[in-house]
């Protein structure tokens, strides 16, 4: 790990890069845990980590709601499935990893004994009939090769079956303070959290604010029912990503584009078997709205189905319910190698998520669902 600055926003692109550079696929995190633990450490803070791998800090107990901030440490990738005799190993997906993006690609095999590099097999093109050519695998008819010959060379490196695999890290800068990278997804939101750590130290929010990293995301929004539990919010303000749309392929099927600031989530819905989502509590909208005004900050709308967050199913997880809302940075080519971002917008989202705890205390949160239109 490089050191990190004094303050986290004097070179967010910089510990971003070292965020993405460590590997934490779901349920495996304890590396990119232990690190964020430590920074807060050092900070003077007191986190917990809880039997999940999942990090809390405590910044202020005033007054007024408590509330809950999250973001994912976790990113998707592979499992091993099973051993060849010829020493190629065959994987599963670990989370929504994109098959289409896989053969040819760098993948890194994480054994208790350390990682083992490794190459997605792609048929020498050379000898595909054409009907193949266009075709996508699925992650069961692919292999990867350590550059073994046998079971036992695989067995000498210590890979197992049910060892995580994650995308070979690459960080790209590109034009535009844009940069590409494995794994934005969620560690935007984690560089989101730990600036904004830093803002509450300095300029304390209203009410009880944890900030929590959170586990297991990607394999099914698990790792944050623990956490209401430890925390009991009134409020959960979750920091993920947004897909962006400002590319051929999406162009127009929503408004959220790079560069324009941070995304309010004003409806998701999973629609793929979970039947999660999230509809933000109208006083959060406002909130989240009034706070970008303030600090004449960049917001952006978003309406979309295809997206699961870790706050889906959440809102109903207490007695009185939870008043939830996503704020996201929006990314394109999700869940693939290269996800791509804009840091402008990352900075949009920490002012946002400052000057939203400076008001989120004292929200009238009884004006519920019923209450979020206007006059007939
Ligand atoms: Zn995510």
């Amino acid at each position: 790990m490089t050191a990190w600055p004094a303050n986290i926003e004097d070179d967010l692109g910089g510990v971003l890069c070292d965020l993405c550079s460590m590997a934490a696929p779901s349920g495996h995190e304890d590396r990119l845990s232990a690190v964020v633990s430590e920074h807060l450490f050092a900070r003077g803070l007191t986190p917990i980590t809880d039997r999940l791998g999942q990090v809390g800090v405590t910044l202020g107990s005033g007054p007024g709601h408590t509330t809950l901030v999250m973001a994912h440490l976790d990113q998707l990738g592979l499992v091993v499935s099973a051993i060849d005799p010829a020493g190629y190993l065959r994987v599963q997906r670990l989370g929504g990893v994109p098959e289409r993006v896989l053969p040819g690609m760098r993948i890194t095999v994480h054994t208790y004994h350390g990682d083992v590099p490794t190459v997605v097999g792609v048929k020498s093109h050379h000898l595909t009939p054409p009907e193949e050519k266009y075709r996508a695998l699925p992650a069961n008819e692919l292999y990867l090769d350590c550059g073994t010959e046998s079971a036992e060379e695989v067995a000498e490196l210590g890979v197992r079956v049910g060892d995580p695999c994650t995308y070979g890290f690459t960080w790209s800068v590109l034009q535009g303070g844009r940069v590409a990278t494995t794994s934005l997804d969620d560690r935007l939101g984690v560089a989101a959290l730990l600036a904004l750590a830093d803002r509450l130290q300095k300029e304390p929010g209203s009410g009880s604010i944890h900030l929590a990293f959170t586990t297991q995301e990607e394999f099914h929004v698990r790792g944050a029912l623990a956490l209401v539990q430890r925390y009991r919010p009134d409020v959960v303000v979750n920091v993920d990503i947004a897909p962006s749309t400002d590319t051929p392929d999406l162009h127009g099927s929503s408004p959220v584009q790079l560069g324009r600031g941070a995304v309010l989530s004003r409806m998701s819905f999973h629609g793929r078997g979970t039947l999660g989502g999230l509809i933000p509590h109208p006083a959060l909208v406002r909130g989240v709205e009034e706070s970008a005004l303030e600090r004449g900050a960049k917001l952006q709308f978003e309406a979309v189905i295809g997206v699961i967050t870790d706050a889906a199913f959440l809102p109903m997880a207490s007695g009185d319910g939870i008043a939830a809302v996503d704020v996201g940075i929006p990314v394109r080519y999700t869940h693939s190698p290269v996800e791509t971002a804009q840091l402008s917008d990352l900075t949009a989202t920490i002012e946002v998520l400052h000057s939203l705890m400076l008001r989120v205390g004292s929200l009238d949160l009884e004006r519920g669902f019923g209450h979020s239109l206007g006059p007939r």
